[in-house]
């Protein structure tokens, strides 16, 4: 950690401690306790809904488990606080997982109805237990004791405060750990995780696990802090407000949590009475001006993006002083003003500020600036085999969509060390075969065995875990995420450690993580990108992006590679470099198969050539051989006449 940044984290966490010893008033201290515990809470619902991209409804119901476990245990059975905590945190990332395991094999409005199902499952079955739950009469229980001694109001607030600043450094640690790069790869592309050996579905439901421990945590505080909990506090208005909260405050972002916790929390409070809102309205109003004058100035912003905001929020200030109760307005301000920063600030008011003020997000990684350059030596791991060989055959493969056969019975058979062009018109299944190859389609017919092992039917990431990597025709980075943690991403597999390991940050996950780190950062390197490590791959220039591709691919320590048309849109002189890594690459001992058009690429480098057209292997030898032959030549003059 920077020492500016250590040093804010202390008055920080020094003011949240002395806020209770200044400010005596009950009223106030609970309400930051209420903000700090949703705090918690939305730390965990970015996770699944920043990071991983998924809709959660069920966040609200989450939350209502871990109250009713700990004022169930407290009242039933006399826990203690600790106990209470714990088991909540359990039992929630229990019915997360209940929760996510089904509803994870369905994505976007699916999703966003199965979680909505379960919140209201919940709320029924807190309702209908009445020998567990109270039924709506509700649980009350009391502040807890803690060693011994009862802790009063302000006691319980530090309490909240410990759990807030443990929650933020582990859910901080996870996030920049490979759990946390695997939850963003899978939102940035789907099919790139899993051809990484990420399995999508595997994390999304760990990361629903997760958040709901986190749910389970605020919940059981909450139920400490109101004193009293009934069926009726986790209903459909507070999961959507969980949802608003995480956008609105920005995701991915710790401060962004907590900015959308105290927003819900003071919220509808500061409508109470106009007076209030018209403070409001004009702080509000004050602050997207000045944003508005900085943004516009450092050109990160134009004038014409911040007329609405800025006339929008004058336009609140000036209803303010209109207005002369808030009884009929409120709920409809309220909602204007969701609204309005859900639709204007896509990237929440955290994003929104960063963008205008032009703050670079963190480094990922600080000691990877610092890491060692290792040379070549970082392409490959895997000890050198023998040359000579199969290393995939492929037997009568036939992929069906309705009525097209992609592929139709071919046979492919690729020599272990060499590279092996797969060429044909556009159109002429190359790229299916890829998919077939790699289990994102399995075939219709036919078999594949890869080092001795069937391929069909096996998942993507299982079959890239056993030695098959590959870049993609149409780039597939991890868009959001630097070139150093999309490398990172192909090096999943050099982790042993788990959440544990992460949290704590023990000597295991300390050694793994630099390893990983020291390695992408010379795979970088390998292909020219160390000076870009840390710049977000969306705004690499498209050549270099299609170098990181194979830097990542190459992650995974492949015994083969598959590279799905490299050269395709980059320019001469990048076409050579490329050509020479892929020598490098074969050189190490990793076979390749190469998709190419440039056929001075595809002559000059492979060992063997095997041409498709219409599905169909028209014919297979030396490139001269290949290029002499009638049909070939036939299929591309005929294939591209027009
Ligand atoms: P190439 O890479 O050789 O240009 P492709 O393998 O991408 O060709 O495509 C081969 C044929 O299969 C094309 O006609 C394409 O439209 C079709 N195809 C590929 N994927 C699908 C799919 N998922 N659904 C339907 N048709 C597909
Ligand atoms: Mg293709």
């Amino acid at each position: 950690m920077k020492r500016s940044h250590l040093l804010l984290s202390i008055v920080a966490i020094a003011a949240l401690l002395l806020f209770p010893v200044g400010i005596t008033n009950a009223y106030y201290i609970h309400l930051l306790e209420t903000i700090m515990i949703y705090a918690i809470l939305l730390f965990g619902l970015d996770i699944v809904v920043g990071y991983t991209g998924q809709v959660s409804l069920g966040h609200a119901g989450l939350f209502g488990v871990g109250a009713y476990t700990a004022g169930v245990l407290v009242t039933k059975l006399g826990a203690p606080l600790l106990v209470a905590l714990i088991a909540s945190i359990g039992v929630t990332a229990v019915f997360g997982a209940i929760l996510a395991l089904p509803a994870l094999r369905v994505t976007g409005p699916y999703l966003a109805m199965v979680t909505l199902a379960f919140g209201t499952i919940v709320q029924i079955l807190i309702n209908e237990m009445t020998f567990l739950t109270g039924g709506p009469m509700g649980i009350t229980l009391s502040k807890p004791p803690l060693f011994g001694h009862k802790l009063d109001e302000r006691e319980f607030y530090w309490v909240v405060a410990v759990m807030l600043v443990l929650s933020l450094i582990v859910v901080h640690r996870i996030l920049r750990s490979h759990l946390g790069r695997a939850f963003e790869a899978l939102r940035g592309s789907p099919v790139a995780s899993d051809c990484m050996g990420v399995s999508v579905y595997r994390y999304k439901v760990y990361a629903f696990v997760i958040s709901a421990g986190f749910a389970g945590l605020a919940g059981s505080l909450y139920a400490y802090s109101e004193q009293y909990i009934s069926p009726n506090s986790y209903n459909f208005e507070l999961t959507v407000l969980f949802l608003l909260a995480v956008i609105m405050g920005g995701r991915k972002s710790r401060i962004g949590s907590m900015l959308g916790a105290a927003i819900i929390v003071l919220l509808p409070k500061l409508l109470d009475d106009v007076e209030m809102f018209r403070y409001v309205s004009v702080g509000l109003a004050v602050l997207v001006a000045v944003v508005a004058v900085i943004g516009i100035q450092r050109g990160r912003l134009t004038a014409k993006q911040m007329a609405i905001p800025v006339v929008g929020s004058i336009a609140l200030a000036a209803l303010s002083f209109w207005l002369k109760t808030m009884t009929d307005w409120r709920l409809s301000i309220f909602g204007v003003i969701m609204l309005f920063v859900v639709y204007y600030l896509q990237d929440g008011i955290v994003g929104f500020v960063r963008n205008a003020l032009n703050i670079k997000r963190q480094k990922p990684d600080a000691q990877a600036a610092n890491a060692p350059l290792v040379g070549g030596d970082a392409v490959s791991n895997a000890a050198r085999t023998d040359t000579g060989g199969e290393i995939l055959t492929a037997k009568g493969v036939l992929m069906q969509f309705g009525g097209l056969k992609a592929l139709n019975n071919v046979d492919l058979s690729i020599k272990r060390g060499t590279i092996h062009g797969l060429i044909g018109p556009n159109g002429s299944g190359k790229s299916t075969m890829m998919n077939v190859l790699t289990g994102i389609y399995v075939p219709t017919a036919g078999a594949i065995s890869f080092a001795g092992n069937s391929v069909v039917g096996r998942t993507s990431s299982d079959i890239a875990l056993s030695g098959i990597a590959r870049t993609f025709q149409n780039v597939q980075l991890f868009g959001e995420m630097t070139a150093l943690q999309n490398v990172q991403v192909g090096l999943h597999h050099t982790f042993d450690s788990n959440l544990l390991d992460v949290a704590v940050h023990t000597p295991r996950y300390l050694r793994e993580s630099k390893a990983a780190t020291d390695r992408a950062m010379g795979l970088l390197q390998f292909v020219g990108l160390a000076d870009l490590a840390f710049e977000e791959a969306r705004n690499l220039p498209y050549g270099k992006q299609r170098l990181l591709e194979i830097a990542r691919a190459l992650a995974l320590d492949p015994q083969l590679l598959l590279l799905d048309e490299p050269a395709a849109g980059l320019t001469a002189p990048d076409i050579k470099e490329l050509i020479s890594f892929i020598r490098k690459i074969r050189d190490h001992g990793i076979t390749v198969i190469l998709i190419e058009h440039h056929m001075d690429v595809v002559m000059s480098m492979c060992d063997t050539v095997s041409v498709l057209d219409f599905g169909q292997k028209i014919a297979e030898g030396n490139a001269a051989q290949v290029q002499a032959d009638e049909k070939v030549i036939e299929a591309y003059l005929g294939g591209t006449a027009a």
